[in-house]
């Protein structure tokens, strides 16, 4: 027989790094230079439309038919240009991939001659067929039009369309017919609005100079690299992104092979490609080795306003893609490719700047400063308390169930770390007793705020067992998936600490109406708040054991499943938040909600057809192969008399046929689970079958397989072997 993965594995060995040519000018000379950034709008524009434009990107306004024939005729002269051909309206719709149609910047008429196609109105708007995009119920099949209008806030770019023309990309919303939203851009676009005005509200009450301020987010992108060939060899992994078998390597043997010592070469030139690409299409990449798991990278940009963060991780997730198919590699994006091997994240490293540029997660020495900063603080620790589901909803997929609340993973507990010096602080600030303030004195210094620790980001404990961690100057959430949109998780955040801070202001002004004093006044209301929500602080090992019992104890959520943790979306307490906040209405949420049901659905559905299949017609098939050449070992050493000698190949060979028949049960029983779930038509009712009597099947045949493994012949193993994947060169 023919064996594909020896086949894969030759072709694999025989790889080295495809050469790339570095780039000869320096960062500055090319960075952005693809994008149709702000500098070029004013190169391009005429004075009043680039301000008009200006305006609309600070405001999130709207911008007029005459501006926009303007900008669309520049867009186009600059794009065209730089060899561009097509464009398309960029924009990512529920599915969790970026969506994009093309169309030519020109049409040639019957006569032969080429005419304009691009004007203002398809900057401004264009209509996709959306039918064959989710929407959850949103709009029945007989409407399928939906909309994608230009988002101005996140500059429009070029795409190398790999046949040697470019695309100019716009990025935009998508929405449906009746308003809508179909995609993740408008929900979170509502979501940083809402967090601008209540966070400037704040902060009206300590600078009167603060007007705006801004969210940012700096995710960092964690992925695994395997051969393409390899790849291409493991139909677990085109179909499903993971591997549902696998032994795993020895804990020893992971760590050989110079792992620690340098990226190999093969992933050092990939990387090296596409963080020029990036650099090109203004994206501040900052590639990293990551040491954590054997094939595992980390790539880190610089921080950027959330919205614009949040394109360009999605656009980068797609470039990584690309170019590695250049280097015949293949990125995996899963949370969790290999069981028993560190899974993979999306940290979004996430705070608040002003138009003051000031950061409002970062402690000052000023105690005036100290107040606001406090402030911010205890409000984010109460936002994350009071909506410890609604975070973790917004985190819930089939990929990341894998990585949070499974075997070997961490808990789906959402607890916060603070670090000790700034947990003492609040502690204090929560024992102080009664201050009186005499006229003259200075409040800030009666209140001790003057003590708060300065230098928190150097002695910050890096606690990096904390889902939610405060790093010094921002919080780090790290109970994102990598394969995810940070725009769900990011939607949540902001709207959840928008509603809060404007809760802060309500009890605030209520408060000084009564004539308390502005600063005790403040104080008063964060020792209630930390009093209230310090239960979700820790500052242990989040990933043992002890944890999830004091957790527990504790009264904190650990959702294990997703369709349970996406139940929070829609209950009524997120629904009311959700409008209150001007994020989603309830058909919105309710609509995002059925969608992602469905995608768990078809994913955990994928991955158990995926199972059946490779464990009857590879494993099982292979198994029974093998154990006829055994029997004739053992059959041909008792001819020869040598009865003893035969007896341990014929343990091995009892051994084969026991995790045959329970891989057999184990399939048969698994498809009888699916054929129930797939009975059952209430959306939620199914997923949550597929959680547990669909999914409970799977380790226990995961453990037959894995064991065959062991046992079988590794010249027959039909699949390729985590250590063989693993180790890219
Ligand atoms: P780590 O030790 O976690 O790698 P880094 O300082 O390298 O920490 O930062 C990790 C990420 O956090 C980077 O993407 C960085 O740009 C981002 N980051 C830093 N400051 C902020 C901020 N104020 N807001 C959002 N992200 C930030
Ligand atoms: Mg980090």
């Amino acid at each position: 027989m023919s064996n594909f993965r020896f086949k894969a594995l030759e072709v694999a060995q025989s790889r080295h790094a495809v050469p790339v040519a570095a780039p000869t000018e320096r960062v500055g000379d090319f960075f952005g230079s693809y994008t149709f950034s702000s500098e070029v709008m004013r190169a391009l524009l005429s004075p009043e439309a680039y301000l008009k434009v200006t305006e609309a990107i600070n405001t999130n306004g709207q911008i007029d038919r005459n501006i926009a024939d303007e900008v669309a005729g520049a867009m186009k002269s600059w794009a065209t240009s730089k060899g561009a051909t097509h464009y398309t309206h960029w924009f990512q719709p529920l599915t969790g991939e970026t969506a994009e149609k093309h169309d030519a910047f020109f049409d040639i008429t019957m006569e032969g001659k080429a005419v304009e196609k691009f004007k203002g109105s398809a900057l401004v708007q264009q209509e996709p067929d959306a039918s064959s995009f989710p929407n959850g119920g949103l709009r029945n099949t007989f409407e399928a039009r939906g909309y994608t209008g230009w988002d101005p806030s996140s500059p429009a770019f070029l795409m190398d369309n790999g046949a040697g023309g470019k695309t100019l990309c716009i990025p935009s919303v998508f929405i449906s017919y009746t308003g809508e939203a179909l995609d993740y851009k408008t929900p979170l676009l509502k979501a940083l609005n809402a967090l601008d005005k209540a966070a400037t509200a704040v902060c009206q009450y300590f600078d009167r100079n603060i007007t705006k301020v801004t969210p940012t987010l700096g995710p960092e992108q964690e992925y695994f690299v395997v051969d393409r060939a390899l790849f291409y060899a493991r139909p677990d992994l085109v179909l499903a992104g993971r591997t549902v078998f696998g032994h795993a390597p020895a804990r020893g043997q992971q760590l050989e092979d110079h792992y620690f010592g340098s990226i190999p070469p093969r992933v050092n030139a990939f990387m090296v490609d596409f963080e020029f690409e990036s650099m090109k299409l203004g994206m501040p990449v900052r590639t990293r080795h990551n040491e954590v798991a054997p094939g595992q990278f980390e790539v880190a940009p610089t921080f950027e306003e959330v919205n614009l963060a949040v394109d360009h991780n999605a656009l980068l997730m797609d470039l990584m893609e690309k170019i590695a198919a250049k280097h015949n590699l293949k990125v995996l994006f899963h949370e969790k490719p290999f069981a028993g091997v560190n899974g993979s994240g999306k940290h979004n490293n996430w705070s608040m700047g002003t138009n003051t540029g000031v950061n409002l997660l970062a402690p000052s020495t000023k105690p005036k400063e100290s107040l606001r900063f406090l402030t911010f603080l205890v409000n984010v620790v109460k936002a994350v308390h009071d909506n410890a589901d609604l975070l973790r909803a917004s985190i819930a997929s089939a990929g990341n169930e894998h990585r949070l609340g499974a075997n070997e993973a961490p808990p789906a507990i959402v607890s916060v770390f603070l670090g000790e010096a700034l947990t003492q602080t609040l502690n204090d600030l929560e024992t102080k007793s009664e201050v009186t303030v005499n006229k003259g004195d200075n409040v800030y210094y009666k209140l001790g705020l003057n003590r708060i620790p300065s230098l928190m980001r150097d002695n910050t404990d890096r606690n990096r067992t904390s889902p939610f961690a405060f790093t010094g100057n921002k919080f780090e959430f790290r109970a994102v998936g990598s394969s995810a949109n940070s725009a769900s998780t990011m939607t949540v955040l902001n709207a959840i600490v928008a509603d809060q801070l404007n809760k802060f202001k309500f009890d605030l002004d209520a408060r000084l109406a009564r004539g308390e004093k502005k600063e005790l006044a403040i104080v008063d209301i964060l020792k209630e708040y930390y009093a209230n929500s310090k239960r979700i602080l820790f500052e242990g090992n989040g990933y043992s054991d002890e944890w999830v019992e004091e957790a527990a104890s504790r009264g904190l959520s650990n959702i294990k499943s997703s369709p349970e943790a996406l139940g929070v979306f829609v209950q009524p307490e997120s629904l009311a938040l959700f409008e209150r906040t001007g994020v989603m209405n309830h058909a919105e949420v309710e609509s995002r909600y059925e969608i992602e049901l469905e995608k768990y659905i078809k994913n955990v559905q994928i991955e158990s057809r995926v199972m059946g299949d490779l464990a009857m017609n590879h494993v099982v098939s292979t198994a029974l192969k093998y154990q006829n050449k055994l029997a004739e070992t053992a059959r041909n050493l008792v001819e020869l008399g040598m009865t003893a000698e035969a007896e341990p190949i014929k343990d091995i060979l009892r051994e084969i046929s026991t995790r045959v028949i329970m891989i057999k049960k184990g399939v048969e029983a698994m498809i009888e689970s699916r054929k129930k779930a797939n009975n059952v038509t209430d959306t939620s009712e199914r997923a949550k079958l597929y959680a547990t009597e669909v999914k409970d099947h799977f380790d226990l045949i995961r453990y037959e397989v894995d064991k065959l493994e062991e046992v079988v012949d590794d010249e027959d193993w039909p699949l390729v072997k985590y250590r063989e994947l693993l180790f890219v060169k």
